[in-house]
């Protein structure tokens, strides 16, 4: 099925998309411009993205010691991609935007991500500038924001210092007010930032006039020390070039220095980088003619209050994840494609009939054998489940904006327990279906002749960028399920639970449904166990198996919704997607939903195995 085919069925068929459009923000859209959205970005991705993804793995970004040099074709793509309009989807018609509901606004993304992954990075610069719409004062929004959605500058994230990754609260970049006068700069608070930043994407290039960092950092206190932990993190507009209060560059470089490149496993058409801020290699004039006016020193500007950085930049982490999500679901569906395709054509050995094997008629496509149908529809559950969920998410972000106050507080908190699962889940298991693409490729997956290689390698990224794949099992598991009293997975069974009242009744489904509930039990019964001591060591320690099987638990139930959809759709007419719809659901229930025994049983047993294993036993 082509990917347009499944968006629509999952938008109109299964989330009633059009039903947003009866609502106040939404109502001058219809069909008719979600359509218009859907092909444009179905075009230019097919003509932008797509015939450079394996140029941009191939000619890495690299420095010539002035400039970051990229491929003209990712100039072409960023181009394109900020012609469309897609940079500011979801903001106001006044504000330039389209006013689009995110559900679109992500299924429309899928088409550049499965084209080409690593061409663009148009996310970070939304969601940079989206966070300003928030948090920003007026004319930060109307400098750095706006300039950021129209394509003239693009935007970065600094959070990562080389010793602080998972663990931001030992973020030491440092933030002291430049001048007596930092309080009154029209641009915000000034401050003048030191530090490093380690992994920033897209942190240094040609593609815009300008690049503007979002850069946590911490305010020394008056003993001169950095506050610690996370409530002592500020954020800052740091950007490239100083700009003036008519968002015009001054013809000044701030003192952003890149030290380097990062050489990457994959993704390699977005540019990666180790930046230092405020070493003294490009000075910057007193700007406020205050103490600190020596040179050294980023230019920075307050956003939101001192201590608020990090509350600020989880406000788009929601959207930050269903996007890595989506990423790696669409790299999936791309390795899925690849593998259909080669299945189909390859011919090799020949089916067993009740005398053995007839060597003299000729060899069968591989897709006739059983084991590679296998891997065909293991490839087909996780990543057609995968973006069904992401959309699910991505429809849940339109309710908490625009339902009733009921219905927003309910999304929001749904959203709270599932964000880690459209994080995690399609990051190990549509990394899981490129490795199998390979498989069905044989010898030839293993080489770069075909794309799969590359898209496995372009996903190795999801399970350890925007929270590593344990970090999220940490946060479902010792926060997000037991929030508010447990009021969010309370929600999700009742959800569940509504799906597996209707399957029931659906001869075809009825065994799925109670599968499900089955299955939902083993997980709340192991959530109870975890805590059952009260210990978070105990209960954490299993944290990875836990959340793989809440996660395989959450697409069963997707995947049993989507089938009641195909179903009551093929009762009026007869699809053949929808047969591998309910295929696919099957071999997930068959196949998949029994794995989580083995992952909750050490949850619930608090099992120290790993916790206790002595370091001089390794
Ligand atoms: C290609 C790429 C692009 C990136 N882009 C950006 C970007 O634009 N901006 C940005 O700020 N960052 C970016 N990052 C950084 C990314 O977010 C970090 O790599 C990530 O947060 C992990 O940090 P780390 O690499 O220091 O690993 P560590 O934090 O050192 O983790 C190493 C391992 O230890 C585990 N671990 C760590 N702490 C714990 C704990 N307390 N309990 C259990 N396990 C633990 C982790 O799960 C992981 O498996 C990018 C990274 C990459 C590779």
């Amino acid at each position: 099925m082509s990917l347009r085919s499944t968006l629509e069925f999952l938008l109109y068929q299964w989330l009633d998309a059009e039903s947003l459009n009866r609502r106040p923000r939404f109502a001058d859209h219809s069909r008719e411009t979600f359509d218009a959205v859907l092909d444009t970005c179905e075009r230019i991705a097919r003509e932008k993205y797509a015939p450079f993804n394996r140029l941009v793995d191939t000619q890495e970004p690299r420095f010539d010691g002035d400039q970051v040099i990229l491929p003209q074709a990712t100039h072409d793509a960023q181009k394109a991609y900020a012609e469309s309009g897609m940079l500011s989807a979801a903001q106001d018609f006044e504000h330039g935007g389209m006013q689009l509901p995110y559900t679109i606004e992500a299924a429309a993304n899928a088409f550049f991500a499965m084209a080409s992954v690593s061409i663009g990075s148009g996310m970070l610069s939304t969601g940079n500038a989206n966070l300003l719409m928030v948090h920003g004062t007026p004319l930060q929004k109307e400098v750095f924001a706006k300039n950021e959605f129209c394509g003239r500058f693009s935007g970065t994230m600094c959070l990562s210092e080389p010793q602080a990754g998972s663990s931001l609260s030992d973020v030491a970049t440092r933030a002291t007010p430049d001048g007596e006068d930092y309080a009154q700069d029209p641009l915000g608070a000034r401050y003048r930032l030191r530090g490093n930043k380690m992994w920033i994407s897209a942190g240094d290039h040609e593609l815009t006039e300008n690049i503007i960092h979002l850069v946590l950092a911490k305010i020394p206190g008056a003993d001169g020390q950095l506050p610690t932990g996370t409530r002592g993190i500020s954020l800052f507009i740091v950007p490239k070039k100083l700009v003036n209060e008519a968002g015009v560059l001054t013809g000044e470089r701030n003192d952003v220095a890149l030290a380097g490149l990062n050489h990457k496993l994959g993704w390699r058409g977005t540019v990666n980088t180790l930046l230092n801020f405020g070493e003294g290699k490009y000075p910057v004039r007193s700007t406020g003619g205050g103490l600190d006016g020596k040179g050294a020193g980023a230019v920075g500007y307050l956003v939101g209050q001192p201590g608020e950085g990090l509350r600020c930049m989880f406000h788009m982490m929601n959207e930050a994840r269903i996007g890595v999500g989506i990423a790696a679901t669409m790299l999936g569906l791309a390795g899925y494609e690849a593998a259909l395709d080669y299945a189909k054509s390859r011919p090799q050995g020949r089916p067993a009939g009740p005398a053995g094997k007839d060597a003299t008629q000729p060899q069968v496509p591989i897709i006739e054998h059983a084991d590679v149908k296998r891997m065909l529809l293991a490839q087909k559950s996780y990543c057609e489940g995968a973006l069904a969920l992401e959309l699910y998410c991505a429809r849940l972000v339109d309710e908490q904006h625009s339902g009733t106050p009921e219905a927003a507080d309910e999304a929001r908190l749904l959203l709270e327990v599932l964000t880690p699962i459209a994080k995690s889940w399609p990051s190990e298991w549509c990394l899981e279906a490129n490795s199998l693409a390979i498989q069905v490729h044989g010898g030839y997956g293993y080489t770069r002749d075909f794309p799969v290689e590359q898209y496995w390698r372009d996903n190795r990224l999801n399970m350890i960028h925007e929270g590593t794949h344990g970090i999220q099992a940490m946060d479902l598991l010792g926060r997000k399920v037991l929030m508010e009293s447990g009021r969010g997975l309370a929600l999700l069974e009742g959800r569940i639970q509504a799906t597996a009242a209707q399957a029931q009744q659906v001869a075809e489904l009825a065994a799925h449904a109670a599968a499900l509930t089955a299955a939902w039990q083993q997980v709340t019964d192991a959530t109870r166990a975890a805590w059952a001591s009260g210990k978070p060591g105990d209960a954490l320690a299993n944290a990875v198996p836990y959340l793989q099987a809440f996660g395989h638990a959450v697409l069963a139930w997707i995947w049993l919704d989507v089938a009641l959809s195909a179903q009551r759709q093929n009762a009026t007419q007869s699809i053949a997607a929808n047969v591998g719809r309910t295929r696919a659901a099957a071999y997930f229930y068959h196949y998949e939903l029994p794995k989580i025994g083995a992952w909750l049983q050490v949850v619930a047993n608090r099992d120290l195995t790993c916790a206790n294993m002595p370091e001089d036993a390794f």
